[in-house]
């Protein structure tokens, strides 16, 4: 199934698998009906991350972030807007890493915030710090295959 894409439903967890011709036509979760790639930017618990990080062929950029963190959550806006910009191509999560230490841990993030973007499976890229809208759109359709 070489034009099936996988990708995790980021608010059950559900594996799902989307036809590349479909990316476009707003794909639902076939378990809970909630969308797959709508632009929205959606907080990953841990499980939810590894899965998606393991299971999906299409990108997933994560931003490791915590609430007490000032440019964190200056750079939240224009995450949220350059997540809008490459939908429903790649997606964008956020994990928070003052309630998920572990996760940090797991994925090696020294300072926050920091961006990783995964596809197929594995880590493609990661940048570190804070940085504008357009800057965050261009990382991704530079280092993610759409
Ligand atoms: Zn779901």
């Amino acid at each position: 199934m070489s034009n099936a894409l996988k990708m995790t439903c980021l608010e059950c967890g559900a594996v799902n698998r989307v036809p590349k011709d479909k990316l476009s036509a707003g794909p639902k979760c076939g378990t809970c009906g909630a969308k797959l790639n709508d632009g929205k930017v959606r907080q990953l618990d841990p499980a939810t991350l590894v899965k998606a990080q393991r299971n999906d062929d299409t990108p997933l950029l994560v931003d490791f972030w915590a609430p007490w963190c000032g440019p964190c959550r200056m750079m939240a806006p224009a995450f949220e807007q350059a997540a809008r910009a490459v939908a429903p191509h790649a997606r964008f999560a956020k994990i928070n890493t003052e309630d998920h230490p572990n996760a940090s841990r797991k994925f090696g993030i020294r300072g926050i915030p920091a961006l990783i973007l995964f596809q197929n499976g594995k880590e493609i890229a990661r940048q570190a710090g804070a940085v504008p809208a357009p800057a965050i759109e261009q990382f991704v359709r530079n280092k993610a295959r759409f």
